[in-house]
């Protein structure tokens, strides 16, 4: 079933173009991944699922219903998390969850007492008592609480200390693993591509690239190379795609036979080398300083 979708989703504030045109399909059971740089559209997608504001084209769906003619009904199965989290300064994580239990009709406390537990939340300090750290965990606790089918979480790695940050990635799996669909928004793809079925890249209002975390993926080679002089075409022809060219180096990503790539290398007079695996981060990096800037490129899906 599909969980969220978007459909030519467009969005403007005056003269600023925020989201142009994304297509979005996150399937039941995903941890789907929303990754790009500040001011690329993330926050302005969720807040369109969330019905907080409008688009100018296009639709989104969740649960196949439309995001904006049925906010109420599909906020009641829906958990969200801000990038910040604020509270009234007295509140207490144990009011502030009772209350979330309440306002979902649940009678059981059993879910709030697990995530006490799991997150380790002091559920008696007033929230002004408390680190931001403490505050997001908090936060996320009362998005899970009433165990929602989809959780949407901005910047859910934001303000917690890397402790918290391992607890709340590991929850988020656990969710996932009984039947919770997520999709949460990152500026780093180092944080949730761990976790992540699939990941969409944004740049500046538009999806670049989709990748499907649970296939193999092609191994690119990131070379770098240093001398005094280098003939590009040969790295060229072997189908290297130059990241960086300066005087006294090279780097390039190559896909290609390994062993073609040596013999180039060997013919070559240089005073150093380097060969490793790209990361995804490196690959996507690639993305936003390379050539691909305006394609939108589907990979293993
Ligand atoms: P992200 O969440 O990826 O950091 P945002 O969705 O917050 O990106 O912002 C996308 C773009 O829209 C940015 O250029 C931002 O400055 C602009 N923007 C966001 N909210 C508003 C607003 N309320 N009024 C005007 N421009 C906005």
């Amino acid at each position: 079933m599909k969980i969220i979708e978007t459909v030519h989703l467009t969005k403007n504030y005056g003269q600023t173009l925020a989201l142009k045109n994304v297509n979005l399909l996150v399937e039941e059971g995903e941890i789907y991944g929303l990754v790009g740089p500040i001011g690329a559209g993330k926050s302005t997608l969720i807040k369109l699922l969330l019905n907080f504001i409008f688009p100018n084209i296009g639709h989104a769906t969740i649960f196949e219903l439309n995001c904006a003619k049925n906010s109420a009904k599909i906020k009641k199965k829906v958990g969200y998390v801000p990038s910040d989290v604020h509270y009234s300064p007295d509140v207490t994580a144990g009011e502030l969850l009772k209350t979330t239990l309440a306002f979902h009709r649940i009678q059981s406390e059993a879910s709030m007492l697990s995530l006490y537990e799991a997150l380790e939340i002091e559920s008696t300090r007033p929230w002004v008592e408390l680190s931001i750290s403490d505050q997001k965990k908090i936060g996320i606790a009362c998005a899970m609480v009433h165990e929602p089918r989809l959780l949407i979480l901005d910047d859910p790695g934001k303000g917690l200390d890397p402790a918290a940050k391992r607890q709340v990635f590991e929850l988020l799996r656990e969710a996932n693993q009984k039947g919770t669909s997520i999709f949460l928004a990152s500026n780093s793809l180092t944080e949730i591509q761990d976790y992540c079925t699939r990941v969409a890249l944004l740049k500046e209002g538009r999806v670049i690239r989709i990748e499907d975390l649970t296939k193999v993926r092609k191994k690119v080679k990131i070379v770098e190379l240093w001398g005094e002089a280098f003939d590009f075409r040969d790295l060229e022809i072997l189908g290297g795609r130059m990241l960086n060219v300066t005087e006294k180096s090279v780097k390039f990503s190559y896909e290609g036979d390994v062993e073609k790539l040596l013999k180039t290398l060997s013919m070559m007079t240089l005073k150093d080398v380097t060969i490793k695996n790209a990361s995804l981060e490196d690959e996507f990096l690639d993305y936003y300083e390379g050539g691909h800037g305006s394609d939108t490129l589907e990979i293993g899906i």
